[in-house]
């Protein structure tokens, strides 16, 4: 290539900017796709009609959950605002149940409805009414609603998913994931996995295992299938799907019977 076109390369790379602002403000944040909540930079940019909307998501280098870094699901995140498949309004279901048949109606209409079903129940026996939620982010409200409503039976996704893993690992090693707290990453010399959903708290976990690795901890993965996490353990057990309860009750056998067990610790 002439000299020439080198002045001429070097003139369009000049002429190019790299860091135009994707918005006109950035919010700071935590992102909320799983529940560890890494700090997000959110890029917002005014519409003609004056609305402000989400341009681009990033990872906050300053927060010290992620240190910069956003998984896939988190730069997604921009979808729980602008997916054609979010919920707008409330709807009614109008065909058998699971037919996927729905209508819009108005929140009043919803309201009227719910009153319908639920009030009957308020004035008779509170408790007959059930009261689930799924992953919402406001569990404390949902629980308060239920028992200004007068009944015991409220629950929440958490119930057979996070509040267990982070009940278990407060017990045990003194903390959990995601805000629950994090392992001993700095001392751990043993870090065992059990099936771990590895679309939750990706960064973190991620990071914790570098940290382990770079220090030669021993990492032993037990899950059916050996991807991501476990592809980097020290050692993996691919048992069958829904062994690992027989696996941890005979390994707790072996330690009883041969009286290995460090009581002073565990006291
Ligand atoms: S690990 Fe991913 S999804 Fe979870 S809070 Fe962080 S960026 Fe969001």
């Amino acid at each position: 290539m002439s000299d020439c076109g080198n002045e001429e390369s070097a003139m369009t790379v000049h002429d190019v900017s790299l860091n135009e602002p994707v918005g006109d403000r950035v919010a700071k944040t935590t992102c909320y796709m799983c529940a560890c909540r890494c700090g997000i930079n959110v890029h917002l940019r005014a519409g003609a009609d004056g609305h402000e909307k989400i341009r681009y998501i990033e990872g906050n280098r300053d927060h010290p959950v992620n240190r910069g870094v956003l998984c896939a699901k988190g730069s997604a995140g921009i979808m729980q605002h602008y997916s054609p498949a979010r919920l707008r309004a409330p709807l009614l279901r109008t065909g058998p149940r699971g037919s996927g048949e729905m209508k819009e109606i108005s929140w009043d209409e919803a309201l009227e409805l719910a009153v319908s079903w639920m009030k009957p129940l308020r004035e008779t026996d509170p408790k007959k009414l059930a009261f689930f939620t799924g992953r919402d982010q406001s569990q404390s409200l949902t629980a308060w609603w239920a028992q200004q409503f007068g009944t015991p039976n409220y629950a929440a996704h958490g119930g057979f998913c996070s509040v267990n893993m982070a009940a278990a690992g407060i017990y045990t090693i003194g903390g959990a994931f995601w805000e629950f707290g994090s392992p001993d990453w700095q001392r751990t010399k043993l870090f065992v996995i059990f099936g771990v959903a590895e679309d939750h708290d990706s960064n973190p976990i991620k990071m914790g295992l570098s940290a382990l690795k770079a220090r030669g901890a021993r990492i032993v993965s037990v899950n059916p299938v050996r991807t991501g996490y476990s592809a980097i353990a020290d050692d993996w057990f691919g048992i069958r799907p829904g062994t690992d309860g027989l696996l941890i009750l005979s390994l707790v056998h072996e330690l009883l019977r041969r009286r290995a067990v460090d009581l002073d610790s565990i006291t």
